[in-house]
């Protein structure tokens, strides 16, 4: 319980045995990112099980890939020097050779101009288109780089007739579905028709599946308040976006989407090249370690790692590394964030969950115990940022692995919804892992009526007296 915001970590089929994820949650990992663009079913499958296996605390996160294009899979590198001409085919069945880079969208020629720039591998090589033909492109590297297969192509200006979901992306919703996945986080969302497409799918089978947008390209900004009426939370997926639009405006939305997430109380994740130059060196730069201190700063529920944790060369250096600098940054950053009552549930709730969070700084508690059915009240507290964690018990699985992405929030499951028992279980845990002692102040809070009623009050005193009088 040292850091409160929380760490995603993605992790791919090439490296997915029990030991290693549980290397990456003893290092800090709260929430482990499926990337579905380089993974089969049953890859995908097998990390899921061996997830499990190390915790069922673990959230899990499928990426589905939504309307992107990208090179078609291949094993073949294509090696450009900068100056050499690139010719570009539209067609997902061919593969890229000597000769020709083909991308997965069979109109991509017809629906660029000339003069366009194309950004490969997240910008990593820069093309120019230099000449159009019906069936071809041809085009001018600006620098030196190889092109593999599956990696993203981006076209700044270009609107592509893209559907909001591709049979892959149907088929891992449905993946999903069959197998309990947490969240599902659908790329490119653009407004809410997109996030309605998946949300259809997951009503027909009545799944709890929640959905996570990510917003990478400049429709998704400007519609982010539609948006967030429709999904569970949002990450940033800065990746393509600092390629859709240009790079100078990221750190403006970034900061933007954060508060208007933690208005509304859905998870905010943000996401790539958080420590980059970490997947081939074991230390950050100094511009990495002030991004993720920057994110701190502006209060984000959590950060993501990538290629970091997926293939690089310093995986659980990596989340070490990036809850290191969590735990200093939230030490020297403000307690309490000024953000508006917001009802989720009911309004005592909500009073109740800011009296909590501004009780626990001004009178030094240690932490906050609460309990819920919902995650409603917790995700209300967990908006204020305030600085002492949350400790909560949860009557149902999925609303603990859920409340993984919520800032601050340890959550676990009780399997008896008895009125106070997540008082006398979470006091016995605390004391148990050293977290608290008997002169600890703590404060509760939690419901005289039921779990379907809801908070109904708060109670502030020392261990000591809280044992007494919630014995069994
Ligand atoms: C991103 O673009 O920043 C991102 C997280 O998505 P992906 O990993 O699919 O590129």
């Amino acid at each position: 319980m040292e850091k409160k915001t929380k760490i995603v970590a993605t992790v791919s089929d090439l490296r997915c045995d029990v030991d290693f994820i549980k290397s990456l949650v003893d290092a800090g990992t709260n929430v482990v990112r499926l990337n579905t663009a380089h993974q089969t079913l049953e890859d995908t499958l097998r990390i899921v099980e061996n997830v499990r296996k190390v915790s069922e605390n673990i959230a899990l996160i499928v990426d589905t890939k939504g309307p992107e294009i990208r090179t078609s899979a291949t094993d073949f590198k294509y090696e450009v020097k900068r100056g050499d001409t690139v010719k570009i085919m539209g067609d997902a069945t061919e593969k890229t050779n000597e000769s020709v880079v083909y991308v997965n969208h069979p109109n991509f020629v017809n629906e660029v101009d000339l003069c366009e720039k194309i950004l490969i591998d997240d910008g990593e090589l820069e093309l120019l288109i230099v000449d159009k033909k019906d069936d071809y492109l041809l085009c001018k590297a600006k620098n030196t780089g190889v092109i593999k297969g599956k990696k993203s192509v981006n076209v700044p200006n270009a609107s592509f007739s893209l559907p909001a979901l591709t049979a892959k992306d149907r088929e891992y919703i449905h993946f999903a579905i069959e197998h309990d996945i947490d969240f599902i986080a659908h790329s490119f969302v653009r407004n809410k028709q997109d996030v309605m497409e998946i949300r259809e799918i997951l009503d027909s089978k009545n799944s709890r599946v929640k959905i996570i947008a990510k917003i990478e390209n400049q429709e998704g900004v400007d519609n982010i308040d539609e948006i967030l009426e429709y999904v569970y939370g949002v990450m940033v997926a800065r990746g393509d976006l600092a390629i859709e639009i240009p790079y100078e405006k990221i750190p403006g939305i970034q900061k933007r989407i954060i508060n208007k997430c933690i208005e509304v109380r859905k998870p905010v994740i943000i996401a790539t090249q958080m420590l980059h130059s970490m997947i081939k060196s074991p230390r950050p730069t100094r511009a990495e370690v002030t991004d993720i201190a920057n994110a701190i700063y502006s209060k984000t529920d959590a950060v993501m790692l990538s290629g970091e944790t997926a293939y690089g060369d310093f995986p659980v250096e990596s989340v070490e590394t990036m809850a290191t600098i969590i735990k200093e940054v939230e030490k020297s950053r403000g307690d309490y964030h000024k953000t508006p009552i917001t009802v989720l549930s009911s309004k005592t709730s909500a009073y109740l969950a800011k009296s909590a969070v501004e009780a626990s700084i001004k009178l030094d508690a240690k932490v906050i115990i609460a309990d819920t059915s919902s995650g409603r009240t917790i995700r209300n507290i967990s908006g204020f940022r305030g600085r002492q964690p949350v400790y909560c018990q949860c009557y149902d699985k999925r609303v603990m692995r859920e409340l993984a992405l919520s800032f601050g929030v340890y959550s676990n499951y009780l399997e008896s919804n008895a009125t106070y028992e997540f008082v006398r279980e979470s006091l016995e845990q605390l004391i148990s892992k050293n977290v608290i002692n008997q002169d600890d102040r703590v404060v509760v809070i939690g419901g005289n009526y039921g779990i379907r009623h809801g908070a109904s009050f708060i109670e502030i005193s020392e261990v000591s007296n809280l044992k007494k009088q919630y014995k069994s």
